[in-house]
């Protein structure tokens, strides 16, 4: 066992505080990582504030990993003491069901473990990223390349995935007109992918304030959604919708902009049901679907492309003492474009 440092909330809504927690004694599979950087993600605050119901509490969270290996198992064979590594949203599954074997252990029928905010297989409640180390089986670790610095690259670990397996998946590419929704830490990594895959790029954001930034990145059209006009004037143009927003739209408005067979794949996960008009789907043959961040083999494959492309996340570093006005701007969608905390300040 070893003590740890925490940043906590013992409670829905609570102030963070400052404990410790033990980590389990390293098994033989397991690596201890030295946490560098933590990102902080939109789901860290739904969790925290209780809105998705049912919150182990007190809770530590974090799932955007980055750190050292300090030590191993005695049969870890793909890590040694000092490797660059992340961990993401999971810690371990089953290993022996369908998902798991094509590699997609997120959908583990046994059900995944959450790296925070779940009970292991042994019951035991998960403690995630706000924290000086962490103690994870080595098949639920990835390889930080060594052209990402660890700071920047901690975000990719869930919105990284979480935006680069779904483009794939619905074959954003060559050809394709791919809009994002929401140009926040998903948002603009979105942007990043869909450019890199070759698709011609349109971005959704509220106001026009983040235009030059989003073209700077690889979009090769803007509108804000506070305009009217933008609806009527995108109908019926894209065949790949990703939305990334963490509240509930008008979902019918949404898919006006879909070509026939088009699709609007749901990353942003709302607390509350979304409505819209069955006839919206039926009369273009379009789909609504959603996504949940990406198995480890493809987590590693988003690392290497990110640093293949240069996709790098935009992230203001802050101090262990910073992250409750760090929710509160995520939350006033002030975030360009994510808050990245210095484990080294706890
Ligand atoms: P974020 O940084 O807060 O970005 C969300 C963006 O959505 C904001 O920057 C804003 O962009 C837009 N937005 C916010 N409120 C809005 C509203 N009322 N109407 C329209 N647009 C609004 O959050 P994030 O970390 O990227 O996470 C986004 C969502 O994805 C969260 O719900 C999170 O829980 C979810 N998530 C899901 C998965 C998954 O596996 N499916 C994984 C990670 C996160 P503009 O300023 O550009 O409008
Ligand atoms: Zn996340």
């Amino acid at each position: 066992m070893c003590k740890t440092h925490v940043l906590s909330v013992q409670s829905a809504k609570a102030p963070f505080e400052k404990t410790t927690i033990e980590r389990r004694a390293l098994r033989p599979d397991d690596v201890l990582i030295d946490i560098r950087f933590s990102g902080i993600c939109h789901s860290d605050i739904h969790s925290a504030y209780g809105e998705w119901g049912g919150g182990i509490f007190p809770m530590v969270p974090g799932h955007e990993i980055a750190g050292v290996v300090t030590a191993v198992g005695s049969e870890v064979t793909k890590y040694a003491i000092g490797d660059r590594v992340g961990v993401g949203c999971f810690v371990d599954s089953c290993g022996a069901c369908e998902y798991c074997l094509r590699g997609e252990e997120q959908f583990c029928e046994k059900g995944v473990i959450q790296t925070y905010n779940s009970l292991d297989y042994d019951g035991n409640p998960t403690y995630g990223g706000y924290s000086q180390q962490i103690v994870v089986k080595e098949a639920f670790v990835v390889r930080i390349p060594d052209a990402l610095a660890l700071d920047a690259a901690s975000p990719l670990l869930c919105a990284g995935i979480t935006t680069y397996s779904p483009l794939n998946k619905w074959n954003a590419g060559p050809g394709k007109k791919v809009a994002i929704v929401g140009m926040g830490g998903l948002g603009h990594l979105a942007v990043q992918y869909a450019h890199a895959l070759g698709a011609e790029v349109t971005v959704l954001s509220q106001s026009l304030s983040k235009k030059d930034e989003a073209l700077r990145l690889g979009a090769d059209h803007y509108y804000a959604t506070s305009d009217p006009a933008t609806f009527a004037e995108l109908a019926n143009q894209f065949d790949l919708i990703l939305n990334t927003v963490s509240a509930n739209l008008d979902v019918d408005a949404y898919l006006s902009m879909l070509r026939v067979d088009g699709t609007l794949v749901n990353v942003g996960a709302p607390s509350q049901p979304d409505q819209y008009h069955v006839f919206s789907l039926i009369m273009q043959r379009r789909s609504i679907a959603g996504s949940l961040v990406g198995g480890i083999r493809e987590t590693q494959e988003m690392l290497d492309f990110s640093a293949e492309h240069g996709i790098i996340p935009q992230i203001e570093v802050i101090r262990a003492d910073q992250v409750e006005e760090a929710y509160e701007r995520v939350l006033r969608s002030d975030v360009r474009y994510r808050f990245v905390i210095d484990m080294a300040t706890l």
